[in-house]
């Protein structure tokens, strides 16, 4: 009998101690690529001992994932970019709510979700790129203004299947109405240089090459094509500074609807928010720390500063389909 509980002892000792060890890690979904969370998780295992598994897909198939593991999921944390995507995924049911008073102080309300599902890391202006070339800063005013007959034949745009479009549309719609947006975007249209481009680092080289003379990116592609390329004759313009401001969006993160982790999860997402971890989060990939109480790194500030748009970036979501459905009515391709 003695020896049987001593076993039994042992057993749910080694138990604990695998349930103990299991706790001291975060599983991470994730959709941006490694290099770009590594270090951060790095930075957090050093400083705490909690490891930090991650796996790297398109945001669409860890959503779906996420879904068809349902409560069997391995996934403490979903990253990744636009808040579009981010709504998407709490639509979808795989995010749960995380009440933190950290993140709250960290991040301004307009970055995080307002169910406490998700909330932004990192920001990244999609604003307008013109050739010092062909066009003067002086011609520039509003993303509207785009839609204007001197344009003709000098825009470039992206594809309207990228989210990134959609959350810009849905915020102009937000802005407008459908209908006064219906117009702008047929004006962009109109207004087109060439075929919409697959990518935003193909569209600013075209405006380098003379293909165009304005185009609408994210901020951080210009920032790596830069690096590549320092006499690149494109520079950012910072529209809609006499209303509502520049079109700024997100990447961030949230804790999934069954994480085995979800304390776990809470603790890293809070560290996040923090300085320490905005200051890498953000500088990887030239973006904008979402806590403001942190500074750009110092190629990001020499593009100046500018007014953002105050709109919850969460209406990217929640306009996206009207949004997508108004850019193929306007034939935004
Ligand atoms: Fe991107």
């Amino acid at each position: 009998m003695k020896a049987r509980n001593a076993l039994l002892a042992a057993f749910t000792l080694s138990t604990l101690a695998t349930a103990v060890q299991a706790a001291d890690e975060v599983v991470v979904y994730s959709s941006r690529i490694d290099e770009l969370i590594k270090p951060v998780f790095d930075a957090y295992t050093a400083k705490t001992g909690v490891q930090v598994k991650f796996i790297t897909d398109k945001e669409a198939p860890l959503i779906a994932r996420l879904k068809a593991e349902g409560a069997n999921t391995p996934a403490d944390m979903l990253i990744t970019v636009d808040a579009g995507n981010l709504w998407q995924a709490e639509q979808e049911g795989v995010l749960q709510p995380t009440k933190s008073a950290v993140i709250d102080a960290n991040i301004p309300a307009q970055y995080r979700s307002s169910t406490d599902s998700w909330t932004g890391l990192s920001l990244r202006a999609r604003t307008i790129f013109y050739s010092t070339e062909r066009v003067k800063p002086e011609e520039l005013s509003t993303y509207e203004a785009l839609a204007e007959k001197n344009w003709e034949g000098r825009l470039c745009l992206r594809t309207s299947k990228k989210v990134y479009n959609q959350s810009l549309t849905a915020t102009l719609i937000e802005a407008h109405g459908a209908e006064k947006t219906e117009e702008i975007i047929k004006g962009w249209v109109n207004n087109l240089a060439t075929d919409v481009f697959p990518d935003d680092t193909a569209l600013l080289q075209a405006i380098d090459a003379g293909q165009c003379d304005v185009g609408i990116t994210n901020t951080y592609y210009y920032g790596r094509l830069h690096k590549q390329q320092p006499d690149l004759k494109v520079k950012p313009f910072w529209p809609n500074q006499d209303d509502r401001g520049v079109h700024v969006n997100l990447a961030g993160a949230g804790v999934t609807q069954h994480a085995p982790h979800a304390e776990q999860a809470r603790k890293l997402l809070e560290w996040m928010t923090t300085p320490e971890a905005q200051g890498i989060f953000a500088g990887v990939n030239q973006e904008y720390p979402a806590n403001p109480a942190v500074e750009p790194s110092a190629e990001v500030a020499s593009w100046g500063t500018f007014k953002a748009d105050s709109v919850a970036t969460e209406v990217a979501g929640k306009r996206q389909a009207e949004a997508t459905m108004l850019m193929d009515r306007a034939g935004w391709q």
